[in-house]
C-alpha cells in the first residue's frame, strides 16, 4: 500500500484510535545527518529537521516526550497515565551527539541511544557503508570468496542497485566466523581498512560519555556486536546481553536499564532471546514490531515494540500512524 492510499482512507483512521492508537509510541531512528548522497541506505538516517518535525507534532498535540525510565513507569502504572513518545536511537553514531542533541536540547526533550559496544570498541565493520560507497564510485565489483569467483557491472544505476542488494544479500548468509574474511575478500583491505569507517562514524567512549553525563540522554544496551541474537547459542546471548550491559556500565558509571534487540524482528528475536532478555537486570527490551504500545504490551515488558521513522512523514501521515491505522494495516499485509 503507498502513501497515496494510506491519505485516501485516512478519514477512516479515526475509527481505529480507541483500539490500535494505545497508551504511547516507541519511536527508532539511526542516524542524523544532512548528507543526502546516500542511495541505498539513506533510510538510516533523517534530517535534523525531520527531526524537530516529528517533535513538534507530539509537542503541539500535548503528547509528553519522555525518558526511557518514565515511558517504563507510565507502561507499569496501575493507573491510566497521560500519553507519551519516548524517542530511541540504535547502533551508536557519533551523529547522535553532533546533530540529533542539538534538536532535543532546542525543544528540552530527553532521548536514548541503544548502544552497540563494538561501535565505540571500533570492532564493527559498517560493510553497508563500504558497500554503498564501493558499488556507487566503480563500473564493476570483482573478487574470490570461498573459492568462487564473483563479477557483478556496477555501471548503470540499475546495475549498481542489484549488485548493492545481491551482495548485501551474500554478506548477509555469512556465519560469524565467515564475516571478516568474506568482507576483507569483497572490499579488497584488511582489518584496519574495514573499520576506517566505524572509526569516522561510531561515537568514541569519550562523545559515550559525554552523552550518558547530559541530563536529556540515556544510555541503553544494543548487545556487544550487533547479531541476530536467535542464530546464535543460548549461552552467546547471555554474553551478548549481559557484556554490553556491564561494559556500558564500566565505561559511563550509569546504570544500564534498558534494552534494545539488534534487527528486532520476529526472525532474529524470538520466545528464548526474549526470555533471556527477561533475567538480564533490565526494565524493558526493544524489538522492531512497528506497533503503538497497547495494553497487550504490558503483560511483556521484554517485547516491546517500536516505530520506525523514516524521513518525509507529514501530519497526516502521523496521524494515520500513532491513531494505530498503519499498523493496523502492517498486521494485516505480514
Ligand atoms: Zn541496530
Amino acid at each position: 500500500m503507498n502513501k497515496a492510499d494510506l491519505v485516501y482512507i485516512s478519514r477512516l483512521y479515526k475509527l481505529f484510535k480507541p483500539f490500535y492508537s494505545g497508551m504511547g509510541h516507541v519511536l527508532m531512528f539511526h542516524r542524523v545527518g544532512k548528507n543526502d548522497d546516500q542511495v541505498f541506505t539513506g533510510d538510516l538516517q533523517v534530517s535534523p529537521e525531520f527531526l524537530e518535525i516529528t517533535l513538534e507534532y507530539f509537542i503541539s498535540r500535548k503528547i509528553d516526550v519522555v525518558s526511557l525510565d518514565e515511558c517504563h513507569r507510565r507502561i507499569s502504572s496501575k493507573t491510566r497515565a497521560k500519553r507519551f513518545v519516548t524517542f530511541t536511537f540504535d547502533d551508536g553514531y557519533a551523529d547522535n551527539l553532533t546533530h540529533a542533541l542539538p534538536v532535543f536540547e532546542k525543544y528540552n526533550a530527553p532521548f536514548a541511544v541503544f548502544l552497540t559496544t563494538g561501535f565505540p570498541d571500533h570492532k564493527i565493520v559498517l560493510w553497508w557503508y563500504l558497500l554503498e560507497n564501493l558499488v556507487m564510485n566503480v563500473d564493476k565489483v570483482e573478487f574470490v570468496d570461498g573459492g568462487r569467483s564473483f563479477l557483478y557491472g556496477t555501471a548503470t544505476e540499475d546495475e549498481k542497485k542489484d549488485a548493492f542488494w545481491k551482495i548485501r544479500r551474500y554478506i548477509m548468509q555469512s556465519k560469524q566466523e565467515e564475516l571478516l574474511p568474506r568482507l576483507k575478500n569483497i572490499f579488497s583491505t584488511d582489518q584496519k581498512g574495514l573499520l576506517g569507517l566505524t572509526r569516522e562514524m561510531a561515537l568514541s567512549w569519550k562523545q559515550v560519555r559525554e552523552l550518558s553525563n547530559h541530563p536529556l540522554v540515556t544510555i541503553g544496551s544494543h548487545t556487544v556486536n550487533h547479531m541476530a541474537l536467535s542464530q546464535l547459542p543460548e549461552e552467546k546471548v547471555y554474553t551478548e546481553i549481559e557484556d554490553a550491559i556491564e561494559i556500558i556500565q564500566e565505561k559511563t558509571g550509569k546504570p544500564v536499564a534498558h534494552l534494545a534487540y539488534p534487527y528486532g524482528i520476529a526472525s532474529t528475536v524470538g520466545p528464548r532471546e526474549i526470555k533471556i532478555a527477561s533475567q538480564c537486570h533490565v526494565k524493558t527490551a526493544f524489538t522492531t514490531e512497528s506497533s503503538n504500545l497497547l495494553k497487550r504490551h504490558t503483560k511483556n515488558l521484554f517485547a516491546l515494540p517500536r516505530i520506525e521513522m523514516t524521513e518525509g512523514w507529514d501530519d497526516q501521515y502521523f496521524d494515520l500512524y500513532v491513531n494505530g491505522f498503519t499498523p493496523f494495516v502492517h498486521k494485516l499485509i505480514r
